[in-house]
């Protein structure tokens, strides 16, 4: 029963985010862009397929950061970030929606994969 989404549940997050928001999330949901990886130590993040590109998705950071959560795209880095006009970009929403629902696409790494994901990351700032 907790893995369905009530109507009252998405209502409540259209409160806290934008219609548009809401629905761009639910669809990235529908066509499975939300993946999983499961780091070997147990630790996750997520990888979020945009139109040209993907997003890294980084939940649940630690307590004494000023945001709860994290991801790549520009629109976080804007309006998120510098502006504060929203309080996650649609990725974020889309991580946080598909881990209630288990929707995501779960993908456990390696050892091997997730130094190989470190180093990209750090190839890429
Ligand atoms: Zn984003």
């Amino acid at each position: 029963m907790h893995n369905t989404v009530s109507d009252e549940a998405v209502e409540k997050l259209g409160v806290l985010f934008s219609d548009q928001l809401l629905l761009a999330a639910l669809d990235l949901i529908d066509r499975d862009c939300v993946i999983k990886y499961v780091s070997p130590w147990g630790r996750h993040h997520f990888s979020v397929l945009g139109m040209t590109d993907s997003y890294t998705v980084f939940p649940s950071l630690h307590r004494s950061c000023s945001v709860p959560h994290f991801c790549t795209c520009p629109a976080f880095a804007y309006a998120v970030l510098i502006s504060q006009s929203q309080m996650a970009c649609k990725h974020v929403l889309a991580t946080l929606i598909a881990e209630r629902l288990s929707k995501c696409v779960v993908r456990e790494m390696g050892k091997d994969e997730f130094v190989a994901f470190l180093m990209r990351q750090n190839a890429d700032t």
